[in-house]
């Protein structure tokens, strides 16, 4: 049997559910991804939906008149979403959209107001901003103005450019105020854009069931083909082409795995058709991967890890995928 531990992922789920049914009455929009690819970024402080001067309303209705900073809810007179991330964390859109906007002059860590920083507009009228971004140098910006950008494509990398005090990115989504005249800062979560709390990550995955669960047993030098079925847990649809979304099954070495089934190895025959059957799998939808095992390495035990990649990166790494990987013996010919 392969071993799959999902503990991490599962844990997870519930107890956002259980908040997520707490929170009442909101219907959710759910019309934006979260800004990034980390699902163990949460947020530090959230928008003070209260302008008032020692005054904070939060997302969940809370008001303090203290003008204190409140961790997880809310600083006084605060327009955006605080999410702390390491130096270099990948930054997503979090919705289509087109750059209208984007400053790369500042250090990954210099001091001043935004720092870096890009700016989308979006069809919904809304605009997205995502400050003090790291360097242009260390990939802080990596879009330019006009570009078009989908939901959960990677914009750029966290910094501590601008008003920082530690690497973070702040998000901040604008609506057009027709008495005001421009644009004003609005909170994402009280408009429940997100409908679990933190909220998708753009590209997320639970295994669901495959062809094979035991040991696959493979003649030297024979091809053999098995499937993998993921069910869609990120906020954005999977494509099944060479497009920014695709997503795809393939071979991965985890930190300490050094795998004998290589690309080299495994012409044509180690990644997944992409998403087979269909052209897109959506969120909550199964998405089944078919890839063919060529067992090209000597008579013997392999444990093959696989990975799910987006933008041909793996943003579903060994430890939230919880280890999937197919047991194989190669028997002499
Ligand atoms: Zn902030």
């Amino acid at each position: 049997m392969s071993r799959r531990r999902w503990r991490l992922a599962t844990a997870a789920s519930l107890q956002l559910a259980a908040i997520a049914i707490s929170c009442g009455t909101v219907l959710g929009v759910d019309d934006y991804t979260l800004p990034f690819y980390n699902p163990t970024v949460t947020m530090s402080y959230g928008v003070d939906r209260d302008r008032a001067l020692n005054r904070q309303l939060d997302w969940t209705g809370q008001v303090w008149n203290d003008g204190l900073a409140h961790y997880g809810r809310v600083y006084d007179q605060h327009t955006g979403t605080d999410y702390p991330m390491s130096l270099r964390s990948e930054v997503a859109a979090a919705k289509d959209g087109t750059v209208v906007d984007v400053e790369g002059g500042y250090g990954t860590t210099q001091f001043g107001s935004f720092g870096n920083f890009v700016k989308i507009q979006h069809a919904d009228g809304r605009q997205t901003l995502y400050y003090h971004l790291a360097s242009s140098a260390d990939g802080g910006i990596s879009v330019g103005v006009g570009a078009t950008v989908l939901a959960g494509q990677r914009i750029g990398r966290s910094g501590c450019s601008g008003l920082c005090h530690g690497a973070h990115l702040h998000f901040e989504m604008l609506a057009w105020s027709s008495t005001a005249k421009a644009y004003k800062p609005v909170d994402p979560l009280a408009e429940r854009r997100w409908t679990t709390w933190p909220g998708r990550v753009p590209f997320d995955a639970a295994y669901v069931r495959e062809s094979n669960a035991g040991t696959e047993r493979i003649r030297q030098g024979w091809t053999i083909g098995h499937w993998v079925e993921f069910r869609n847990t990120g906020g954005r649809t999977w494509r099944s082409s060479g497009n920014l979304g695709r997503t795809a099954l393939g071979t991965w070495n985890p930190p300490g795995h050094a795998s004998l089934f290589k690309s080299s190895s495994w012409p044509l025959s180690w990644l997944a058709k992409f998403v087979d059957g269909t052209t897109s799998i959506p969120p909550d939808g199964i998405g089944r991967f078919t890839f063919e095992l060529r067992a090209s390495p000597a008579p013997g035990s392999y444990t093959e890890a696989f990975n799910l990649q987006a933008y041909g990166l793996h943003w579903f790494d060994w430890g939230r995928l919880g280890g999937y990987y197919v047991p194989i013996v190669v028997v002499a010919q």
